[in-house]
Parts: C-alpha cells; structure tokens; sequence
C-alpha cells in the first residue's frame, strides 16, 4: 500500500510551488510548513478588506481603506530621518501618506504629483489629520484588478511575507485534486458544509472575519477531516488491538460475593456500572482495552479490584501497576484485606525485590499459586512469566502514555487491558486523547464526604500558617505541605523543600515533620511515607510526589506554597489528598502577591469547586487544549485546524463517525472507504493504513 498518485503533488518538494525558494523553505518548518499540502492546512486567521471606496469619510478610522486618489504635493522631511508627506486628494477629502527612511527616487516614481493612484492601506487620525503610513499598496487605476478585493492574513514567520505565503497557498490550492468524500453524506447535509475543495478555497479565500470563525462551515469541515482522521487512526489502532484475543474471561460471581460481603460500605451506583461494562467487556472475546476516569476519591481502587476478581474467577491472574514504589505499596496495602476476605492469593513485586524473595514470587507467579500482582514496571520485566494473565490494570493514566500502551501489546501480553486515571479532562480532550479505549467513567463520589475547605492566604502570612498547623497537630491532626514548583527542575523544588522542612522542624518541634521528595532513595521515601501513614510524623512536607494517589485518611489540612504556580488540575489533585477521613479538612492555598488576574480566577474557580470534571473544563476554557496537557508525553496530537476548546462536539461526532465506517467496513474498501484511505493518506496518517484490516 502506498500514497494514491493523485496526491503526489501535493507531497512534493516545497520549493516545486511557485515563490518558494530554498531561502524560504529553510524557514517555512518553522509554521510546520514543509510540503505543499501543508499550505492547504494552514489558513488565514484574519482578512483585510481591499475593496475600492470612494472616499476615506466614508469610514470610521481608523480602519484600512482602499482609495483612488489624485497625487498633490511632496512635502520632504524636516530634519534627517523624518518622514517625507504626500498630499492626496480622493473623491471627497483630502489626506497624507507618510513614509520613513525612503532611499532614491522610490517617491518619484511612485507617485509622480498630479497623476492618479489607488492607494492601500491603515489610514489613522494623527494631530487631527488624515494619514496614511507605508501603503501597504500602490498601483496605477488601469491595475485596479490586479488587487484582490479580499486579502487573507496568513500566520507568518521572520523572512516570509504574506504576498508569498498568498502566492504559494493559491499554488497549492489549484494542485487540490478532486477527492471523493469521506465524510457521511447525512452529516454533510445536516451540517450544510461545503465538499473538500470548496471548503479550502473558501478557508483561503475569506471575505468576512466571519470566514475565518471557527463556526464558519468550511472552517468546520476541514477540522472535522481533522478530527475523522484521528478518530479513524484511533479506531484501526483499537480493531487492532481488540483482535483475536480468543478467551473470555467471565466470572462466575463467586469471589465478588464475597468482597461485597466484607465491605462496610455499598458500592456506589457509578461504581455498578463500571463494574458491570468491565465485566462485560472481559466477557467477551475481544480485547478489552479501557479507561477508568474517575475524580480523586471516587472509588476507582474496588471497581479495579472487582475487574481482577472476573480475571481470577476465570481461572486466571492479574496485575496492578503503578507509577511509583509508594503507590504500588499502597495499592497492596488497600487491596490486600479485600483479597483476604475473597481468599485470593496477591502479593507485590519492586524493583527492590531481590535474590531468593523475588525468586520465590517468580514461581508462584508462574505455577498461578500467586493470582493478584501488584508493582511497578517491575511487574513486566523480562523475566517475570505469568501462568494465564487475563487482566492489567495500569494505574495513573497520565504517566503512561500511548507508546507505554503499545509496549505492552509488543511484550505480548495479550490480556485485557484496564487503564484508570484520576486526572478528569474534557470530554474532547478525553476523546482525542483515548480515543482507541472505551471508557468507564465514575461520575459520582460515595456519599458522606465533607466538603474541603479552601482559602486562598497571601504569602505574608505564613506566621498565621504555621500557628494553625500547630494547633491541628496539638489536635492530633496530620497535614500535608507542598512545596512550590519553583522551575522545571527538580534540584531548585528539592532545595526548596528542604528549606521548608528545616524551618518547619524547627518551629513545630523534632520528629514531627518528615520530608518526601522524588530524588530520596526508594527506601528512604517508603520510609517517610510510613511515617505519615503511621501517625509518627505529623506534617510531610513534599514536592508533587504526593500529587497522585496518596491515602493517608488522617490528614486533613492541605497547605499549598506558591498555589498560583500550580495548574488547575494539579491543585485539584492535591487537595483531593485530603477530605479522605471523618474530620473537616482544610485546604490553605497560599499565593505570592501580587497575583495576575489569571491566577486569581484558577484559584476562584477551585474556591467554588470540588468538581474534578468541572474543572478541567474550566482549565481548558483559561488555557486552551495546547496547555493543559503536556502534548509531548501525553499523546495528545497537535490538531492545524481544529479547535478542541470552540469545536470540541466536532470530536464526539467524528469519533462515533469513524467507529460507524469501521463497523461496516472495516477493511475500508467500500466506497466511503475507500475515500476515507485518501484521507488517512492526506492526513500524513501513514500508520494507521498499515493497522487497516486485511482481507
Ligand atoms: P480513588 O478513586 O481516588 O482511587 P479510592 O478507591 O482510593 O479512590 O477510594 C477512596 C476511599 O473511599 C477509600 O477509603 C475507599 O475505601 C472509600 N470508598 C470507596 N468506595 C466507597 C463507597 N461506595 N462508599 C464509601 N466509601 C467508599
Ligand atoms: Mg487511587
């Protein structure tokens, strides 16, 4: 399978389009511009209005103003390096064009007084006249049409100007073939958008801002390809995946039984149904491949564990991974009394695991004595063989991203695969982003939780602080203290956190307070953390390492330094460390004045929320999508036209789209199909030709 030949020239060399030389395709990349087809997608974000006027009263200046005018007089510069006036007169005033550092005779020759020119430009109000700085054109009245009377402003970078990126645009333009369609004609018509040619001249060719709105319908349709090809590649990557897995794992019921009778609480309704999709979605004989999203607190740790239960029912084993150390170790500590009382054998496996201890879990592993394994990566080294794997969970999404995904395939670890995270995003972002999963989502918390107190404290007042944490811990109460990210560096945040740590010892008292932070030596961390969870330390000061995850129900006051440095999401998560337990739990934000208004309203908005989800929308609305989610490591794909915060429904569409085409086609060889290959194809999408099913 190869590129159709009908899109070869737009795949060719850039410099085969007209205008662009080797200077300017050195500089093009820069606006991700590097063949042809790229000027297709890269679209003008305003446009100027170059039709003819009569006059500049006509308009409301300042504003740019298209004229024909009779050249009067040239009135040179006053003193070296000032501007040189010309007097124009149109249809009903008089005005001034006014230039800066002209060399020879440019001026004579342009504008000879006493002939007529048309005249281009941004006209201003300065000292109470008329004027126009640097035309933007000039041209005689017989070249009037030489003008286009709408000029699109395309994004530019130093040393390209908008006459070439115009030029080589319209170049590209007239080498878009005709295609047949891809998307469904329903769609199409419910939407009213124009076919894909007519969509990109009409994008490059703007007449109103209007045009250039995300709302405007070609504007929509060419996101939406966008978006369809990524749903699609999604899609062919799931089908993939979900292959011949071959064996069922469906539980017979018996070990949930028995949890559910040992548990001295009621799962909650969204915990049923999540339960229930997992379970039958390891019922049948496909691939699982999900996401568990759900708010911090939520419940995700027995939803997991009812999915292990079906993969141990089934005869077979599971595994849990997480991040870090801390995590796993804490994963085991909630989950072991749950697996006692269901009599399931579950054990953990580190990377500090060593010599006849691993050596023996290794064997079990093997021989399927041991069911349930809870680690970190450690639990897929080379070496550690499972007798009947059905099920990995893989725990905080954010660290694990799509290529981690695929590693797992390539060990050939051909199991079901649940992935649970805590971060809730927007539903586009989540669609973009997981689209080859499908997702559970536990959109309610267990009752009976008291709301976290949050306030907002200027940095000024960290005695009061400090007097507060006292008195809690006189109380018996434990606390968390997070220290700022000061820059992207993890040396400048340790150093800040061990300041922290020093200063707070020393007024609280020793063997009070304890420190954690991502450099510390995996025991030393352990340590730490078992402190807190034992009640021996009474404060933790932290970097972000706490950030996901942590469970220590007795903490209950959260203090956040330099909060206006952390993300909305961030801060979310932190603070959903507390609130865990039976006492009112509080949240101290402490901010360095002044703060931005920005901040201000990210702080206002956790003021005002609890709401996980909600506030990601909101973070997404402050940020835009580009910010909120490290693209990098996330998996999240730079989108040219689509607008994931103003075109986000395009997205649930284009992935129920794609799903739909793939159901029915799925070796895309019908006619639709077939079109939506070229698509793929013209979306640089070549991997996901090679995941299309064959025969
Ligand atoms: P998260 O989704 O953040 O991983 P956990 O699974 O750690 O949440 O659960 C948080 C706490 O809520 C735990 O102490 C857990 O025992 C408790 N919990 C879970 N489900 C329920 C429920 N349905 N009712 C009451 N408490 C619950
Ligand atoms: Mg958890």
């Amino acid at each position: 399978m190869s590129r159709p030949s009908v899109l070869f020239p737009l795949f060719a060399d850039i410099e085969t389009l007209e205008g662009i030389g080797p200077k300017a395709a050195k500089l093009l990349p820069a606006l991700g511009i590097e063949r042809p087809r790229d000027f297709l997608f890269t679209l003008p974000y305003a446009v100027i209005d170059r039709r003819l006027r009569a006059s500049i009263r006509d308009v409301a200046l300042p504003a740019t103003v298209t004229v024909e005018v009779e050249v009067g007089a040239h009135v040179p510069a006053r003193r070296k390096g000032g501007p040189v006036r010309v007097f124009v007169r149109d249809a009903g005033t008089e005005f001034q064009l006014v230039f800066f550092h002209l060399k020879g005779d440019y001026l004579a020759k342009q504008l000879p007084t006493g002939q007529r020119r048309i005249v281009s430009g941004k006209v201003e109000i300065f000292d109470g006249l008329a004027q126009m700085v640097h035309p933007d054109h000039i041209l005689r009245p017989e070249e009037a049409r030489d003008l286009a009377e709408f000029e699109p402003v395309y994004p530019l970078t130093a040393g390209v100007t908008q006459k070439q990126m115009a030029r080589a645009a319209a170049g590209a333009l007239a080498r878009a073939p005709a295609l047949a369609e891809w998307i469904d004609p329903a769609l199409l018509a419910r939407e009213g958008w124009p076919g894909w040619q007519a969509a990109l001249e009409a994008a490059h060719q703007p007449k109103a801002a209007a045009d250039c709105a995300p709302e405007a319908p070609a504007r929509q349709r060419l996101a939406y390809d966008e978006m369809f090809a990524h749903q699609l590649t999604l899609s062919l990557a799931r089908t993939a995946f979900r292959r011949g897995k071959g064996r069922a794992s469906a539980g017979d019921g018996r070990l949930q039984k028995r949890v559910r009778e040992a548990l001295p609480y009621k799962p909650t309704a969204a915990q049923e149904r999540a339960i229930a999709e997992i379970a039958a979605d390891m019922g049948a004989d496909k691939r699982m491949s999900r996401l568990l999203q759900g708010d911090v607190g939520s419940g995700k740790t027995l939803v997991a564990f009812m999915a292990l239960l079906n993969a141990v029912e089934a005869g077979g084993q599971g595994v849990m991974m997480a991040p870090t150390e801390i995590l796993a170790r804490q994963h085991f500590d909630g989950l072991k009394p749950l697996a006692d009382s269901a009599g399931v054998a579950l054990d953990i496996l580190s990377g500090r695991d060593r010599g006849t201890e691993r050596a023996a879990k290794l064997k079990a592993l093997a021989s399927g004595d041991l069911q349930v394994l809870v680690g970190t990566h450690a639990v897929f080294q080379k070496d550690v063989d499972f007798h009947d794997l059905r099920l990995a969970i893989i725990d905080e999404q954010h660290r694990f991203g799509v290529e981690q995904r695929k590693e797992l395939g390539a060990k050939g670890i051909a199991a079901d695969v649940l992935v649970m995270t805590a971060t809730p995003i927007p539903r586009s972002l989540a669609l973009a982003q997981y689209g080859d999963m499908d997702v559970s989502i536990l959109d309610e918390k267990p009752p009976g939780r008291t709301p976290v107190k949050t306030a907002l404290i200027s940095s000024g007042r960290y005695e009061e602080v400090v007097a507060h944490l006292r008195q809690a811990v006189a109380e018996g109460r434990q606390a968390y203290w997070v220290c700022p990210l000061v820059e992207e560096s993890e040396l400048v945040d340790l150093i800040a956190a061990e300041d922290r740590f020093k200063t707070l010892r020393a007024t609280l008292g020793e063997g009070l307070v304890g420190l954690v932070h991502g450099q510390m030596a995996p025991a030393d961390k352990d340590a730490a953390m078992a402190d807190f969870v034992a009640g021996r330390t009474k404060v933790l000061v932290a970097t972000t390492v706490i950030e996901v995850g942590v469970n220590v129900p007795n903490a209950s006051i959260m203090v956040i330094e330099r909060a206006e440095t952390f993300g909305l999401a961030q801060l979310h998560q932190l603070r959903g460390r507390v609130g865990r337990g039976a006492a009112e739990s509080t949240c101290l934000m402490m901010y360095q004045p002044p703060l931005s208004e920005a901040a201000e309203r990210r702080l206002q908005i956790l003021r005002e929320s609890e709401d996980g989800f909600r506030i990601a929308e909101e973070d997404l609305a402050m940020r835009g999508a580009g910010d909120l989610v490290g693209t990098a490591q996330s998996g999240l794909p730079r989108f040219r036209i689509a607008d994931l915060d103003r075109q986000a429904w395009l997205m649930a569409v284009a992935q129920s789209d794609a799903r739909a085409l793939l159901a029915t086609d799925p070796g895309l060889t019908g006619p639709r199909g077939q079109a939506a290959r070229v698509l793929l194809w013209l979306m640089g999408k070549d991997e996901a030709i090679r995941l299309i099913a064959v025969g």
